[in-house]
């Protein structure tokens, strides 16, 4: 029986674990961090979808994402999912060539007036002149549903280790030997899932993985009576409202294609005008913050995902937006892991385009 050890229990580490473990692999997950506190999946806006994208493989990854959730709430017969579609207008300027791109790859976009957007989202303040519904596009609590897959990988055999970080790895006769501070554990295959811990990881045994570096705030207010249907993404940012009733929005605008490289220098200031701009859009008594947290995506140098083959054995998956894709991502790499043969989708994606 093939020993795979997975390194990261984010979604991805959680996704790949929960395939492999099913196919009878003896699977070892090791997380750096304690149990729940997986770092971009642990603070994620969770919504999925195939309509931000950075070319038609990375789109076509996306949709095949949004499959792959469909499947994993059978699998899993886990009810996390919500379905609503996204209401977009982050580029007034832009939505008539959104739509038209979209439309040439065969994904759903319609394009509604600012009547209809006040009937599909009556609390909107100031609903916009015109939006792009994307019918089909839903949102996940990752931390959820990496809980839950960690769970269902545990049932199936495999062993979850927390607060354990790998320090370095080492290719042998016998495969791997990956080390810790308790120890050296063996595997036969190593998947490096460690999001933005994965370039360490692989600088030391001499692949430079160029990541760019993307902290992201997300605001998070008490639960409130039903305000918001739609996932909405605005020139003010996005915003959704999770099933407990909590508004959630990034503290930055276009969050899912952030530009911004430094953590907030004031957080606070940042914290309070996210606030205000909420109260503002939305009709309704005053929301008030219940938490918000700071987490950095896993962003590899170019902007799309690192998946693949890195050496005889040695496999690495980190990407951005994996809320989407990590469900599709674990499933193909899984296969590929026990020898199944090469995903075509994944083929675009490979980790030596970035070794530089
Ligand atoms: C603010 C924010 C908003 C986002 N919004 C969206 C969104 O709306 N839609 C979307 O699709 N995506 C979104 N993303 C991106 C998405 O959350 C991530 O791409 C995804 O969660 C990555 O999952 P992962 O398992 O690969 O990485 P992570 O969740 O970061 O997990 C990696 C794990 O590896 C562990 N680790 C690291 N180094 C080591 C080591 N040496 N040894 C052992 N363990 C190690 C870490 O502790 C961590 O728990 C967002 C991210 C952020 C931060």
């Amino acid at each position: 029986m093939e020993r795979v050890l997975i390194i990261g229990a984010g979604l991805t580490g959680a996704g790949l674990a929960w395939h492999l473990a099913r196919a009878g692999a003896r699977v070892t997950v090791l997380e750096a961090g304690p149990y729940g506190a997986s770092q971009a999946s642990g603070h994620s806006f969770g919504w999925i979808n195939g309509s931000f994208y950075l070319n038609p493989a990375h789109h076509r990854l996306r949709v095949a994402g949004m499959a792959a959730h469909h499947r994993l709430a059978l699998d899993l017969g886990a009810d996390l999912w919500d379905w609503p579609g996204c209401l977009w207008w982050e580029d007034a300027a832009g939505l008539d060539a959104m739509a038209a791109a979209l439309g040439d790859l065969g994904y759903e976009a319609r394009q509604v007036s600012r009547a209809e957007v006040a009937v599909l989202e009556p609390a909107l303040v100031d609903p916009p002149a015109h939006a792009l519904l994307f019918p089909q596009e839903g949102a996940v609590d990752a931390a959820a549903l990496t809980r839950a897959l960690l769970a269902g990988a545990a049932a199936a055999g495999a062993e979850v280790l927390f607060g354990i970080a790998a320090i370095g790895l080492d290719a042998s006769a016998k495969g791997w030997a990956v080390q810790t501070a308790d120890g050296v554990l063996a595997a036969d295959q190593v998947i490096l899932a460690a999001g933005t811990g994965a370039a360490a990881l692989l600088a030391g045994l001499g692949y430079r993985l160029p990541m760019l570096q993307r902290p992201g705030m997300i605001l998070t207010t008490h639960p409130v009576a039903r305000r918001l249907t739609h996932i909405l993404a605005m020139p003010e940012g996005d915003l959704r409202q999770d099933r407990a009733g909590r508004l959630i929005a990034p503290l930055a605008a276009h969050h899912q294609s952030d530009t911004a490289e430094e953590a907030p220098p004031d957080p606070k200031a940042l914290i309070a005008e996210a606030l205000a701009r909420l109260n503002a859009m939305l009709r309704g008594p005053a929301l008030q913050v219940e938490q918000t947290a700071l987490a950095f995506r896993p962003v590899p140098g170019d902007g799309l995902p690192a998946v693949g083959p890195v050496a005889a054995g040695l496999w690495l998956a980190v990407m951005h937006s994996g809320v989407t894709l990590g469900p599709y991502v674990a499933e193909g790499l899984a296969a590929e892991v026990l020898g199944q043969g090469a995903d075509p989708l994944l083929a675009p994606f490979r980790p030596e385009r970035l070794w530089a």
